[in-house]
């Protein structure tokens, strides 16, 4: 642990990507800052660690994006996935101040991978980390500590001292010892909730005990209580989050990307009664992949499947793990637990509805199934080539959207509308205000890298003031 009678400027709670941004520039900005992480240091890095790319706005090709991915693109993309869902002067910041997040992120020692072809269609609008999250994190903390940054792991903040919208200290738990720390400022980058299962239980029932949280499990929300029940302004439906059709034989936390199936725009989905429940080629995946986590959650028993055939397997990601196989449709059926008759006749059913197209991955084609309900608008394909494959889903929480509201400074607002004094806020414990429903993939980091860094740059500024 790092000396707590020594004050700081700056202490940063988390140390995930909008920490470690929040702290490296902090400490570019001159101010003497500790980083307080609850996980032990092999497990830094929160679930930033488990990403891969991060959207930013740009006016051209490089060597690393197919194209350019300009602010009014940028702007209405994020206004259609959440539906105008957002504060727009917060929205329209982030977007102007992620131009520079490339060379910024380079800078900080992050490496970049050529654009990535495929189904994903992300090459033209975001760039991929050579190696990762797990690098990138690296590569910040490596950059942090040469820029004299102090961290200290295993330690979770469960208290922060306030008086008069002023924090005076935070207190942290370490092997079951607590200590104080005081400082002129402090950043909270805590993440979100999604990690506290009683929390999600109090807007989700018992439904959450089937969830799969994709990240950390030490993002469990301590911070953002804290922050409020000391009066912080909260924003975002309580209920939101960023969440996927995951492979329900994922671990239960951190099982990272692998276990994200990617089937579904290419098979049909049914619940445990063999029913279809949505429009499986409704858009283009990134745009509609992280709606599935919560379509299944409101599935009984939150359990689904996916079933395709065998021409559909090379048009998505393969699956860390293997697909369950049968030669028909029954014996799959059977082999996942559902009811035979049934699979067979939903099967038949969809084979019959779709229409003749042309069968293209890469664009919103005109394979459709009509006079369903639901219909599937895209990529529709009779599911008739055996082997037949299923994958048995449960919904793999990302995210939360519940968080504090916060200002163009970063600064969290209390609920008599005034910012606190010293306390700022970044990363998924505000991305809320943002995002609020809906998911463009690559944003996260987004929100997380141009927050982290307007906090930091203002905390700095209000400690050495
Ligand atoms: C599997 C997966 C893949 C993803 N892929 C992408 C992607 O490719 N692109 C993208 O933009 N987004 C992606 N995301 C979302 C992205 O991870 C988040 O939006 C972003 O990383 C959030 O950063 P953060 O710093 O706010 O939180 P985190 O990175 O989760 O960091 C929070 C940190 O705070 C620590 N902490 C929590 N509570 C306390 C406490 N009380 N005291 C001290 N420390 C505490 C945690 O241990 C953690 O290290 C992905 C998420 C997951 C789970």
């Amino acid at each position: 642990m790092a000396d707590s009678k020594h004050p700081f400027d700056v202490l940063v709670a988390g140390g995930g990507n909008a920490g470690l941004c929040a702290a490296i520039s902090a400490r570019r900005a001159g101010a003497q800052v500790l980083v307080l992480e609850s996980a032990i240091k092999d497990f830094r890095g929160g679930n930033s660690r488990h990403t891969r790319d991060i959207r930013y706005m740009h006016g051209g090709a490089t060597n690393y994006v197919t194209g350019a991915y300009p602010e009014k693109e940028f702007w209405e993309d994020l206004r259609q996935v959440t539906g105008g869902e957002t504060n727009e002067r917060l929205a329209r910041l982030t977007i102007q101040a992620s131009e520079d997040l490339g060379d910024w992120m380079a800078a900080s020692g992050v490496r970049w991978q050529k654009p990535l072809r495929g189904t994903l269609h992300l090459a033209r609008t975001n760039l991929f980390m050579l190696g990762g999250g797990k690098a990138m994190m690296n590569a910040y903390y490596d950059t942090a500590a040469r820029l004299g940054v102090q961290i200290t792991y295993e330690t979770e903040v469960h208290e922060l001292k306030i008086r008069d919208g002023e924090l005076r200290s935070a207190v942290g738990s370490c092997n079951g010892a607590s200590q104080e720390f005081t400082a002129k400022a402090i950043v909270i980058a805590s993440g979100g909730f999604e990690a506290n299962i009683p929390w999600l239980k109090e807007y989700w029932g018992d439904a959450a005990d089937n969830f799969i949280i994709r990240g950390t499990k030490h993002n469990q929300g301590t911070m953002l209580k804290e922050l409020l029940e000391h009066g912080a302004k909260p924003v975002g439906d309580p209920r939101g989050c960023h969440a996927v059709a995951l492979d329900a034989r994922a671990p239960k936390f951190d099982g990272g990307i692998v276990t994200r199936l990617d089937s579904v725009p290419f098979g049909i989905v049914v619940n445990k009664e063999v029913k279809r429940f949505y429009d499986e080629g409704e858009d283009f995946w990134p745009k509609r992949y992280a709606i599935w986590g919560g379509l299944i959650a409101r599935q009984p028993d939150q359990i689904a499947y996916s079933i395709v055939d065998a021409k559909a397997l090379p048009h998505f990601m393969p699956s860390v793990f293997p697909p369950i196989e049968a030669g028909s449709i029954a014996g799959l059926a059977s082999t996942l637990g559902l009811d035979p008759k049934t699979l067979v006749a939903v099967v038949d059913e969809f084979n019959r509805a779709v229409r003749p197209g042309t069968f293209d991955p890469g664009s919103l084609d005109s394979c459709r199934a009509e006079g369903l309900d639901p219909p599937k608008s895209h990529w529709a394909r009779p599911i008739d080539t055996p082997p037949y494959y299923g994958y048995p889903l449960r919904p793999g929480i990302t995210f939360t959207y519940l968080g504090v509201t916060v200002d163009e400074q970063a600064r969290v607002i209390m609920q008599d509308e005034r910012p606190a004094k010293n306390i700022f806020a970044a990363g998924e414990v505000m991305a809320g205000n943002i995002l609020g429903k809906g998911y463009l993939a690559g944003f996260g980091l987004t929100i997380g890298s141009v927050f982290g860094r307007i906090a930091g740059r203002e905390a700095a500024r209000r400690a050495t003031a």
